[in-house]
């Protein structure tokens, strides 16, 4: 039996062990840990990656959506338009602002925010929208800026799957007020450990950020504002960095195995790609087919040692913890048709054509079963 992992971690960290060692021994030989030089490197280089001002790095990608929202302006009582169909950080980092996520549903398409349901989640408590590049795919910004503009409202983006990104040319993190990145070790550009980041182009917004992630400091010892500990250690800092250099070739990787999936899933009856807008970069974090049975197609997977995910298996609002909000079942049809359906299959830069070829076959088979059954 082929066992084909849903995503490899140590295959990345075989090829770069040397790097990570030397960024380890240079933190070590100083005993500097925070606030360091690998933190302002690191900052200066994705800020030019993403083709923003500026880089804040932070503790986490939660964090870093938290932070991106309280630089736009959102705090208690406000309200922000958040997709259904996303990872709880997303909403969370809503909540955590003292602030109440407004769900909207997704495109069936592509599963990104529907723009043309924005109007009906705006009310006079609206501060912002939160589009999410589901996937790694941007959401349609223009749109959503439209309509942001129209009502005065901040676009904040959560960029935590899309290092890399870009809409009609230009890159995730430069497209609405201020970005967040995650450095989960499982996205595009992963530490060893949590991190994230916040990117703008407004420096009053990147002030705010760096005041709030360190205790509201600036100057030692003086307190602008009750902050946070939210800091991007150095040691993180400095692999990230290292890690930096390998990204746009990573996401390359991926998008050539997306492409032969295209390719090979086009032969399979029952199993439905999602759609890749033709004017953005997409750099498939993820890739997610939509088939009927999914429950027990990936069961099958599993038995035959092909391991995939589910991103998600709930829309939001059905979430206990959202209970509160008063949304219930039927309230956002196609995400809760699309979690039925969705099935991540396994995608990582060093896939190879074999281990996709082992999926596509297995896939065909579960799915040929599923009919059999
Ligand atoms: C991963 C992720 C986050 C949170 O990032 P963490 O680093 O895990 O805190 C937020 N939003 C989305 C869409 C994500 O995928």
């Amino acid at each position: 039996m082929t066992h084909v992992p849903f995503v490899d971690l140590r295959a990345q960290t075989r090829e770069l062990h040397d790097e990570l060692h030397e960024v380890f021994e240079s933190v070590l030989s100083r005993a500097a840990y925070t606030m360091g030089p690998e933190l302002g490197e690191f900052e200066a280089a994705f800020a030019a990656f993403c083709r923003a001002g500026y880089c804040a790095g932070v503790s986490s990608g939660t964090d870093a959506v938290r932070l991106a929202l309280q630089a736009a302006g959102v705090g208690p009582g406000d309200e922000v338009v958040v997709p259904v169909n996303t990872f709880m950080a997303s909403a969370e980092a809503v909540s955590h602002c003292g602030a109440t996520p407004a769900f909207v549903d997704c495109l069936p398409g592509t599963a990104n925010l529907d723009p043309s349901l924005l109007e009906g989640a705006i009310t006079p408590r609206t501060k912002a929208i939160l589009p999410v590049h589901l996937y790694g795919q941007p959401a349609d910004m223009d749109a959503i800026g439209e309509v942001a503009a129209r009502h005065g409202l901040a676009v904040v983006e959560d960029a935590c799957q899309a290092h890399g990104a870009a809409y009609k040319g230009r890159p995730c993190g430069s497209l609405g007020v201020t970005a967040a990145f995650s450095f989960y070790p499982g996205k595009n550009l992963g530490a060893l450990g949590d991190g994230g980041a916040v990117v703008t182009s407004d420096a009053a917004a990147d002030r705010t950020v760096r005041l709030l992630r360190n205790h509201g400091e600036e100057t030692k010892s003086v307190h602008e504002v009750v902050g946070y500990c939210n800091r991007l250690h150095n040691l993180q800092a400095g692999f990230l960095l290292a890690k930096l250099a390998h990204l746009t070739q990573w996401n390359n990787a991926r998008c050539a195995a997306a492409l032969r999936y295209d390719d090979l899933l086009a032969a399979v009856s029952g199993a439905t790609p999602l759609g890749c807008r033709d004017d953005v970069q997409h750099v498939y974090h993820l890739y997610v087919v939509q088939v009927e049975g999914r429950d027990t197609v990936r069961e099958r997977l599993g038995a035959e040692g092909v391991q995939t995910g589910i991103h998600y298996p709930a829309p939001l609002h059905l979430q206990p913890a959202y209970k509160g909000l008063g949304y219930g079942p039927g309230d956002f049809p196609v995400a809760e048709a699309m979690a039925a359906r969705i099935l991540s299959l396994p995608m990582f830069p060093e896939i190879t054509l074999q281990q996709q070829e082992c999926v596509v076959e297995q896939l065909a088979a579960a799915i040929a079963g599923g009919a059999a059954a």
